[in-house]
């Protein structure tokens, strides 16, 4: 089978599907394999669902009836379908990517744009080689400005992304240390983040640009910049108050967004200065960020019984970590409590990455500190307000006997370490 072809299917369904617990009538079901499953195996499912056809690339499921469309590669063929749909769609795609705080900005960028223009953007967190076609087949004709959310942990997958969703403008939030297992260094997390940057450059695509870090200023040289983040950017946000909800100022525009954390901020301004970019009035620009609520463990601020706690618990990895902790460092509370889990895919540098953060906490002591996890149980601790659990478990008896009260709690860890159990325990 063809793109074109598959494309016109496409166009004649009422989208894509690729898992039967979730088919919805007349979609084209594309069979994807992953580790523990493989999509053929489900095609006849689909179709008794309602499928439209079913995109399939075993042979042995393959019916002459028309029902069945045989693939080389299913994966492969979403890809492709969803580049070819991008040369269909006229419309401007902005794609961000970077090592903390994607989803973040693109849930703000998506709340001020859509005051003024009818968007598709990445929903949740689908921002892999799976999750941006299916976004880019998420538009259509009506869709005036796409926003393409790009993960990446190794070398050469914004490359890939970027071909797929050839997007107009680009934004990276940061370099950070994340994904080190893939990428093995900084360096290598630059490398991989500055895809989107190389495929802007060749395209003369624009690009905006956080001017208050150095680093993306040096790596975006080239490329035609917009910028925010210091007085004398195109689009200047000022930080009012970031003691609980960060309240700031576009102009004489005063913005009180749901979000905390001083690291917050950034996402903010680029939200802020996207909208401007693209004429949202200041009114609209100040509605859509004060209608976004985090949702998911990113930073949300809940309080049970005598405690007020920020739930950091969605991910964590060396720089996120410390940006929380020096955010927490600032918060007000007489009774600081953090409890603090294990940070993945770091690779050789688990160890090290580990210590660092329990060196800060030591050289830094304002607040008791639960560390929970392999990995930090590993470290070394000469300070006594740090206690070290190897498991939930472990941290749970201990918090049977003592349970904080009238404190002011983060928790914040990896996604695998599940930190958010604790509310169920304290
Ligand atoms: P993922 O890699 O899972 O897609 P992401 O880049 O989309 O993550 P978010 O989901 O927006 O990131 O935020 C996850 C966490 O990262 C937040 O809860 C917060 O702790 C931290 N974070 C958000 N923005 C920043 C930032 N600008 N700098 C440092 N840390 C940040
Ligand atoms: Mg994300």
């Amino acid at each position: 089978m063809n793109i074109p072809s598959l494309h016109h299917y496409f166009l004649q369904s009422s989208g894509i599907s690729t898992d039967t617990r979730k088919i919805y009538k007349n979609s084209l079901y594309f069979a994807l394999k992953g580790e523990n499953f493989n999509g053929n195996l489900f095609a006849q499912e689909a179709l008794d669902k309602g499928a439209f056809k079913v995109v399939i690339d075993e042979a042995a499921f393959h019916k002459t009836n028309g029902e069945t469309i045989l693939v080389e590669n299913v994966l492969l063929a979403l890809q492709q379908l969803a580049s070819f749909h991008r040369k269909y769609l006229n419309l401007p795609i902005i794609s961000l990517t970077g090592s903390n705080g994607k989803t973040t900005s693109k849930e703000l960028i998506n709340a001020v744009l859509s005051q003024k223009f009818n968007t598709v953007a990445t929903q949740g967190n689908l921002n892999n080689h799976i999750g941006v076609p299916l976004t880019l087949l998420k538009m259509d004709k009506q869709t005036e400005l796409g926003i393409v959310e790009m993960g990446a942990n190794h070398l050469g997958e914004i490359k890939l992304l970027s071909e797929i969703a050839k997007p107009d403008y680009g934004y990276i939030t940061n370099f950070g240390k994340a994904h080190l297992e893939g990428f093995g260094s900084l360096e290598g997390v630059i490398q991989g983040k500055t895809e989107l940057y190389q495929f802007l450059k060749q395209n003369n695509k624009k690009v905006f640009v956080n001017a208050s870090d150095p680093k993306q200023m040096e790596n975006s040289t080239g490329i035609d910049r917009i910028t925010f983040g210091t007085a004398q950017s195109d689009f200047n946000i000022q930080l009012l108050d970031s003691s609980h909800h960060l309240l700031v100022a576009f102009g004489d525009t005063k913005i009180q967004s749901n979000l905390v954390g001083a690291y917050n901020f950034v996402n903010l301004s680029a939200a802020i200065a996207i909208g401007a970019y693209f004429q949202v009035s200041s009114e609209k620009i100040k509605a859509g960020i004060e209608s976004y609520i985090p949702s998911n463990n990113r930073s949300q601020v809940i309080a049970k019984g005598s405690n007020n706690i920020l739930m950091d618990a969605y991910n964590a990895n060396p720089t996120s970590m410390l940006a929380a902790l020096e955010n927490f460092k600032q918060t007000a509370g007489a009774n600081k409590i953090l409890f603090l889990g294990d940070m993945f895919e770091l690779g050789k540098d688990a160890e090290k990455e580990h210590q660092n953060i329990v060196d800060f906490l030591a050289e830094n002591p304002f607040g008791s500190v639960y560390l929970i996890g392999i990995n930090f149980f590993k470290t070394s601790n000469p300070a006594s307000h740090i206690k070290q659990f190897e498991t939930f478990d472990e941290l749970k008896k201990t918090l049977a006997k003592e349970n904080p009260k009238n404190a002011t709690i983060l928790i914040k860890g990896s996604r695998g370490m599940a930190l958010e159990r604790i509310l169920d325990v304290i």
